[in-house]
Formats: structure tokens, C-alpha cells, sequence
């Protein structure tokens, strides 16, 4: 089995121009007309000259509905079935693309995950890719055939179905891109690039023409749910050139690169949010070491994803420790969280999950002070309370009440700067042009 990134000697020995891994998002193949549309654009990329691989997800709310079965026999699934169950979507997407090229008179064949050797950790509903071995798919290549593989799936070291989590399809392009050492991978999506926030919500975004690896790894990370997160660490590591654009239109998108010196210039370049956060708060904790490790050590066995994290200061030899994980496990969260606090003698457990979190990401915040601060102006002058903060190097996130996600989106949109000039804002934002 090859690693990802060193895999590729077999193939390439083709005379086209180039290799390029396009991916196909729900709503690109959301209908059968839409799955032609899909065809008619792989067999364009192909008749170009490029040895052309399409990845596709489960067509748009197909895996919600998956989701739903699942919760409608359980709210506590196993999750090796319930992988079993969600990984079936991408199924059907990539039977109908290689019929809809197939019925364009062109060849093409379908893989699914396991088929191309696509091996996971066993982390079921959210696997990490560990390699992939891409001698069948070269060798289908060779054949002329437009290769289309599942996205979102694989199987691990036992041969369980697995899943990459929310928008894998993502890691799937990008890994196949990397392990093919392909000249470039395409997501294409329902909106024709990466915009400075997202532009259902705010029509003021603006496109942005590239974004560094970095920025794009940390919007990612606090919910920008364009690209998943782990396709971008693919994307960084291995020096994939990443292009978001639209199925729709023939917009060239914005190209994910390495960062340049213009890109620092900008303060803020995105703006992202996430209603998918709950916060858990357990009251009176025993000030003592070794009880944070209790906690989150628990968290961690059953893989639970802790994001923000603040601990009060203590007062009478007790402290309130709050943090917050993806809504999706907030119930075994609280089984795990009920038990350890009545170990360690704490006094309560609560739970919020009308809270979301909003952030701000620039590379330009490492030259520049004061973002933080002007962050929180402009949300307390929105009438907006902060309830948890946490910054990184090139980000601050501030947990809100949900009910004002939007409001404090569009605010901090227009106070960065960051709205279309059209609508009127200073031009505070340096051209990513450079
Ligand atoms: P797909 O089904 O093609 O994978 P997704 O729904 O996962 O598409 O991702 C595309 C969506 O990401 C857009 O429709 C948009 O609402 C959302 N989005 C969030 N933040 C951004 C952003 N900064 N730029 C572009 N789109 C964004
Ligand atoms: N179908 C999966 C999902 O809806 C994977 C993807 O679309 O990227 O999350
Ligand atoms: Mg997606």
C-alpha cells in the first residue's frame, strides 16, 4: 500500500496534459439533469487533453436523509452501522455520473472507496484517510476512461466501511489528487469560489481570487463549510493546487496556494461561523490537578472533538469548567460528562446548544494589534455578548447565542471592511492581487 504523495510512478505515461482530479459537490448532482451537466463538464476537462478523475458526494440532502433513518431507530447509533448506512449516497452518485459519460460516448468507470483502496483509521463517522493505492485507478486512466470514485468513504485496516465525516468528499479529491500527483484538484460547488464570508448569508462578500493555505485552513476549521478541513492540511502538505469554483458557471474560482507577502497586508480576510456548537458547562469543579484531565481524557476515548475551553476563576476551592463540541455529540458528550462529574464531585451539569460560534481570520493579524479588540467593539455595539473567546496566531472565535450569528457576521463584514465596494465600505482591504 503506497502513502499519500508518493504514489504516481505507475501512471502519468500518458500523452495528456495533465492529470486533474475534479470533485462534484451534493447540489452539482443534485438531479439527473444536473448529472449530465457534471458529464458534459468532465468530458470537456478530458477532451482538453487532461487524464481527467471526478469525485463525487451523495446527491444534495441524500445524506441528511441517511442521517435521519439512523435517528429515526436511535438516538444512540453504533457507528460502524451507522457508516454503513450514510456511505450508500455516494453510491448512487457515481453509478449515474459513469452511466450520464457513458450515454456522452465516452468511457468511464465507477469506483467506490474500498475499491481504490481508499484506508482509514477506524474513527467510524469521522476516519482519517491513511493511504490510498492508485494502481487501479492509473490503470483505468491508461484505458482513456474518465475514472469516478465515492466520495466521503473508505474502509479501514479490517475491511470496515468508513466515513470521512461532513463534507469528506472534499478530503477524498484532495487525497486522490495528492496520492495521483495530480496537476490540479477542482471542487466544484454551488458557489464559484471562497468568499470573504459565506455568501448566503451576506450578499455583501466578496470573491476572493486565491487565499493562502493557512487562512483557508483556519476558516475551514471555525466553520466555513466550503472546504473541509482536513482536505486543506492535504492540500498544505502535499502542495496540491487547490481551486474552488462553480458547476454552474465558467468562473476560473479562487486558487488555494502558498501565502505571499500582498496577503498580509489584508487584517481580516474571512469571516466564518458555526451553529453547529454546544456548550457544556460543569458547575463547582474541585480545584485540583489532575480533574481537566480526568474530563477531557474521557472525552477523548469515545473521540469526541472538544473545541473551546474556559475554566473560571475558583473560588472556594471549586471552579466551573465550560467547553464546547459539535451538536451532533452532545449526546454521548453528556453521558460521558454526567458520569465523570459525579466521580470528581462537581456539582452540576449544563448544556446550551443555542450558541454558535463567529470568527474572524486574517494572516495580517500577526503584524497587527488591536484585532481582538476592535472585534469586541463591534459586537458589543451590535448588542452582541461574548460568552467565550479563544484566538490563535491568525483567528479569534467568540461564542455567541445563535439567535445573533447573523448579525454579528454582517457587522463584523462591514467594520473589517470586507463588503463589495459597490455597497459602499472603505476600501481598508489591500487588493489580493498584491
Ligand atoms: P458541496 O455540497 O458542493 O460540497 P457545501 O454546501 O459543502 O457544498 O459548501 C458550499 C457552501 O459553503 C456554499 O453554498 C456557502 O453557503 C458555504 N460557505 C460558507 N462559507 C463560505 C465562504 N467563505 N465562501 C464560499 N462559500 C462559503
Ligand atoms: N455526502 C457527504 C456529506 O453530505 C460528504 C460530502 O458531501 O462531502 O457530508
Ligand atoms: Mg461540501
Amino acid at each position: 500500500m503506497r502513502p499519500i504523495g508518493s504514489a504516481r510512478q505507475a501512471g502519468r505515461g500518458t500523452s495528456a496534459l495533465a492529470l486533474i482530479v475534479q470533485k462534484y459537490g451534493g447540489t452539482s448532482v443534485g438531479d439527473t439533469e444536473r448529472i449530465k451537466n457534471v458529464a458534459k463538464r468532465c468530458i470537456a476537462a478530458q477532451k482538453a487533453g487532461h487524464d481527467v478523475v471526478v469525485v463525487v458526494s451523495a446527491m444534495s440532502g441524500e445524506t441528511n436523509r441517511l442521517l435521519k433513518l439512523v435517528s429515526q431507530i436511535t438516538d444512540r447509533p453504533n457507528e460502524r452501522e451507522q457508516d454503513v448506512v450514510v456511505a450508500t449516497g455516494e453510491q448512487v452518485s457515481i453509478g449515474l455520473v459513469a452511466l450520464a459519460i457513458q450515454a456522452q460516448k465516452r468511457k468511464a468507470v465507477s469506483f467506490l472507496g474500498h475499491q481504490v483502496r481508499i484506508t482509514t483509521d477506524s474513527t467510524f463517522s469521522k476516519a482519517r484517510i491513511k493511504s490510498i493505492d492508485a494502481e487501479r485507478i492509473v490503470d483505468a486512466l491508461k484505458k482513456k476512461n474518465i475514472v469516478v470514485v465515492a466520495g466521503f468513504q473508505g474502509q479501514d485496516e479490517e475491511g470496515n466501511v468508513t466515513t470521512l465525516g461532513r463534507g469528506g468528499s472534499d478530503t477524498t479529491a484532495v487525497a486522490l489528487a495528492a496520492a495521483l500527483k495530480a496537476d490540479a484538484c477542482e471542487i466544484y460547488t454551488d458557489v464559484d469560489g471562497v468568499y470573504t464570508t459565506d455568501p448566503n448569508m451576506v450578499p455583501q462578500a466578496r470573491k476572493l481570487e486565491r487565499i493562502s493555505y493557512e487562512e483557508m485552513l483556519e476558516l475551514a476549521s471555525v466553520g466555513a463549510k466550503v472546504l473541509q478541513i482536513r482536505s486543506v492540511e492535504f492540500a498544505m502538505k502535499y502542495k496540491v493546487p487547490l481551486w474552488v469554483k462553480s458547476s454552474f458557471t465558467d468562473d476560473p474560482g479562487t486558487l488555494v496556494c502558498e501565502e505571499d507577502a500582498a496577503m498580509e497586508d489584508v487584517l481580516v480576510s474571512g469571516i466564518a461561523y458555526d451553529k453547529n456548537e454546544s456548550k457544556i458547562a460543569i458547575r463547582g469543579v474541585p480545584d485540583v490537578p489532575g480533574v481537566a484531565a480526568k474530563i477531557f481524557g474521557a472525552l477523548d476515548e469515545q473521540s469526541i472533538v472538544v473545541d473551546l475551553i474556559v475554566q473560571n476563576v475558583s473560588k472556594d476551592g471549586r471552579t466551573d469548567v465550560t467547553f464546547t463540541v459539535g451538536k451532533a455529540d452532545l449526546a454521548k458528550t453528556k453521558d460521558v460528562v454526567k458520569k465523570i462529574a459525579k466521580a470528581v464531585k462537581a456539582e452540576g451539569v449544563e448544556t446550551d446548544d443555542h450558541v454558535s460560534k463567529v470568527s474572524i481570520v486574517g494572516v495580517g493579524m500577526r503584524n497587527h494589534s488591536g484585532v481582538a479588540a476592535k472585534m469586541f467593539k463591534v459586537l458589543a455595539g451590535a448588542g452582541v455578548n461574548v460568552q467565550m473567546i479563544s484566538t490563535s496566531e491568525i483567528k479569534v472565535s467568540c461564542v455567541i447565542h445563535s439567535n445573533y450569528t447573523e448579525l454579528a457576521v454582517r457587522s463584523l463584514h462591514t467594520a473589517f471592511g470586507l463588503d463589495k465596494p459597490e455597497s459602499g465600505a472603505v476600501a481598508e482591504v489591500v487588493s489580493l492581487k498584491g
